[in-house]
């Protein structure tokens, strides 16, 4: 099959890599034919030396169940699905407790340990899949993985009708957390510093505000319940601290981040609680995409077969770039 491979050094598009064969799979695992993949931040990070991976990366996709191992559940053979991406053990106390995107000795779809979608297949774990409802679009449907990232918020904080919201950082986490705190009601500001995407959420009815004029404002009026942090930078984080009113919430959604050097008594003064907010749960975004919520056709710039994969991975890279999905049916 095709895939693009990361040898530690260099991405190339194999022509002959070795597809998961049937016969061979772990009990429970499906084979899956990629319909289409998203280029996530991650992705970029991975292929700057990000957790050491080699191997096909990529974990935003929507697939079709092609095989299932001996023994398996042939009902579910064509079916269109999502895939959720930590593959974790099902046995260890964390995976008992229900806490399986926690699994200490979990792989993880193209970033650790397991090969990921930039492929024409991919293998999973049947417990992973979702099927994608038919209203939602292969191209809608890639976004399940981030969208779920964004609806975590969800999980974690109590967000109410008109509570006051910020969003600090218009990358494509960021667009996709403000859309989903608007779709639940709250009263949503985006901060960022590209007109062209704040002019997304607009469009979606969001407030936003380019990062340059709000920033001395947001620190004088303090009075943002809810702050979610998606710049992964030092100075977004300190800009998050000073706009979160006291006794507020802090939502921290980058993993890629510099290393802070930060004084932290502002959170204790003001009784900031601070949460950490990673993988989310895909049928909630699978619903949100279903009743058209959250639209996330706007955030895609660019479809390119998987044949021209390197030139999708280059044109990710553009400062700017929203998302860029890879097509491994088209020619
Ligand atoms: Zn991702
Ligand atoms: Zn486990």
């Amino acid at each position: 099959m095709r895939a693009l491979c990361w040898d530690g050094e260099q991405l190339t598009l194999a022509e002959d890599r070795p597809a998961p064969d049937p016969a061979g799979l772990p009990a429970g695992w499906a084979r899956l034919r990629v319909r289409m993949a998203g280029v996530c931040s991650t992705d970029l990070e991975i292929l700057r030396g990000y957790m050491g991976f080699t191997g096909v990366p990529g974990h935003e996709l929507v697939g079709e169940v092609e095989a299932v191992a001996p023994g398996g559940d042939e009902r579910l053979l064509g079916q269109r699905v999502a895939c959720e991406i930590n593959f974790a053990c099902g046995a260890c106390p964390t995976c008992r407790r229900g806490l399986g995107r926690h699994c200490p000795t979990r792989s993880v779809l193209g970033i650790l340990d397991q090969d990921g979608c930039f492929a024409d297949y991919v293998a999973a774990p049947v417990v992973n899949l979702r099927a994608v409802p038919d209203e939602v679009s292969d191209r809608q449907a890639t976004f399940t993985e981030p969208l779920a990232a964004a609806h975590e918020i969800l999980e974690q904080v109590h967000v109410q009708p008109g509570s006051r919201a910020l969003v600090l950082g218009d990358g494509k986490l960021g667009l996709l957390c403000a859309l989903t705190l608007h779709a639940a009601g709250a009263e949503v500001t985006a901060i960022g510093k590209h007109p062209r995407k704040l002019a997304i959420l607009e469009r979606a009815g969001l407030h936003t505000r380019p990062l340059a004029e709000a920033r001395g404002q947001l620190t004088a009026a303090r009075d943002h319940d809810l702050v979610v942090e998606a710049t992964g930078s030092t100075a977004g984080l300190e800009l998050a601290m000073g706009a979160v009113r006291p006794r507020g919430t802090l939502v921290l959604k980058s993993t890629v981040a510099d290393s802070h050097s930060l004084s932290l008594a502002p959170l204790v003064i003001d009784e900031v609680t601070v949460v950490g907010s990673r993988c989310g749960p895909f049928g909630a975004a699978l619903s949100a995409l279903a009743r058209g919520a959250v639209d996330p056709e706007p955030l895609i710039d660019a479809v390119y077969p998987l044949s021209r994969g390197l030139e999708a991975i280059e044109h990710a890279r553009r400062p700017g770039a929203l998302k860029i999905l890879l097509d491994p049916l088209a020619e």
